[in-house]
């Protein structure tokens, strides 16, 4: 049966993550994965994590089953972080939640849920979208449709293609947005787009769905929750997947969230059964360790404000970074316009460079970062600045 077989080509982030590995060049740079890096180039377990997960060694009593929707308590603590502690939603019991491995697993599960609502609705992403929403999304059976959304040439979103594109959705559809700092991209809607974006998808009777890994990272907990918590107040019914692999750092624990928002408690509870049933014939339920942590901070108020203190410094050094970053090839002798860069979001942000300079940069001077330019600006620190910046100087000659 496995004769047949051929390999899958390997992921161009892992396969570029193991060129890095191997290059012993004294500055070189890793830009590529998307992971948060402090000034010394680690991914650090947080403070808070760690005092949270002494605390579990000392108490947790049993390792015995929990259920499909995971903890309880941990969704109830999430839903208000993602919702803000007061939202009509949560008042009302108008949502359902389910902790997930992961902000993936949230994604594929929003996916089998919303196909097993309508088996014949689309769903509508960016253009670019992160990668990996394309196999999360149409592996459950969900037609992908794109709507323009970053504009290489102006550096920005082409807000207008993007609502133009969206007229052409039918009543039912589902509308993805990234709540906050746009992977790929790092260019995230304002408050007016968003509210046009909310307006359409009333008329058309679209279904939002928002995918939010990153609040926190991008302007603060309530600014970056800014959109999914309008489309929640406005729309009947609507999907959110959440994670805690960047905020948290938990990446490795498989700490996510789904939210179902529907129109009535009772729909609210069908919903939820329908939901953990497709959860029960995937994976039963999900790990435990990951979002044990995140309860017991958010339960917590001194290890809460020890958590949003030490996602405040990492917010605060990616923005810094990023200001820096142009500052200098403002200062440099490169004749080109990076200020784009410290108008976005998060840790991502196409340098806009081809993919040959790309390439440049990787075998010229061990930057690595993918083809199509995306950065992860987390990677940069004070130290590797200038090198990095005389570098793109002479791949831009
Ligand atoms: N959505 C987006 C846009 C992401 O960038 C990521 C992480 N790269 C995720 C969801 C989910 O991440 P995870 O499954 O690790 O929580």
């Amino acid at each position: 049966m496995f004769e047949g077989l051929h390999a899958v080509p390997q992921d161009p982030i892992l396969a570029m993550l193991a060129s890095y590995r191997e290059d012993t060049h004294p500055q070189k740079i890793d830009l590529g994965i998307g992971v948060y890096k402090n000034d010394q180039g680690d991914t650090p377990i947080m403070r808070a994590v760690q005092v949270a997960e002494a605390r579990l060694l000392a108490t947790e009593t049993t390792k015995s089953y929990t259920a499909p929707a995971g903890s309880p308590v941990y969704n109830e603590r999430v839903a208000k972080l993602v919702f803000g502690s007061d939202h009509p939603v949560l008042n009302d019991k108008r949502v359902v939640s389910a902790q997930t491995p992961g902000g993936c697993g949230a994604l594929r599960m929003a996916a089998e849920f919303l196909r097993g609502c309508n088996e014949d609705s689309k769903v509508w992403v960016s253009t670019p979208t992160w990668a990996n929403h394309m196999p999360l999304l149409g592996g459950a059976g969900l037609e992908i449709c794109m709507y323009p959304y970053y504009d290489h040439d102006n550096k920005n979103i082409d807000f207008q293609a993007m609502l133009d594109a969206l007229e052409s959705a039918v009543a039912g559809d589902i509308v993805l947005l990234h709540g906050c700092c746009h992977n790929p991209s790092g260019a995230d809607l304002n408050k007016e787009q968003w509210h046009a974006i909310a307006d359409l998808m009333e008329r058309k009777g679209l279904i939002p769905f928002v995918d939010m890994a990153y609040q926190g990272l991008g302007a603060g907990i309530d600014e970056d929750a800014y959109g999914l918590r309008m489309l929640a107040a406005r729309f009947p019914e609507m999907v959110a997947a959440t994670s805690c692999s960047k905020n948290f750092g938990l990446y490795r624990e498989r700490t996510g969230t789904l939210f179902i928002v529907a129109a009535t408690p009772e729909q609210a509870a069908n919903a939820g059964s329908q939901l953990f049933s497709k959860i029960r014939s995937h994976y039963s339920m999900p790990p435990s360790h990951g979002a044990a942590i995140v309860e017991t901070i958010l339960g917590d108020t001194e290890l809460s404000q020890t958590w949003l203190d030490e996602l405040a410094v990492m917010r605060n050094r990616i923005q810094g970074l990023r200001q820096s970053l142009v500052a200098k090839i403002r200062d440099s002798a490169i004749d080109r316009d990076f200020s784009f860069i410290e108008q976005q979001f998060g840790m991502f942000s196409f340098l806009g460079i081809t993919s040959a300079q790309v390439e440049a940069l990787r075998s010229q001077h061990s930057i690595y970062m993918i083809d199509s330019s995306r950065m992860n600006v987390a990677g940069l620190n004070d130290e590797c600045m200038d090198y990095f910046v005389s570098a793109l100087g002479e791949v831009l000659r």
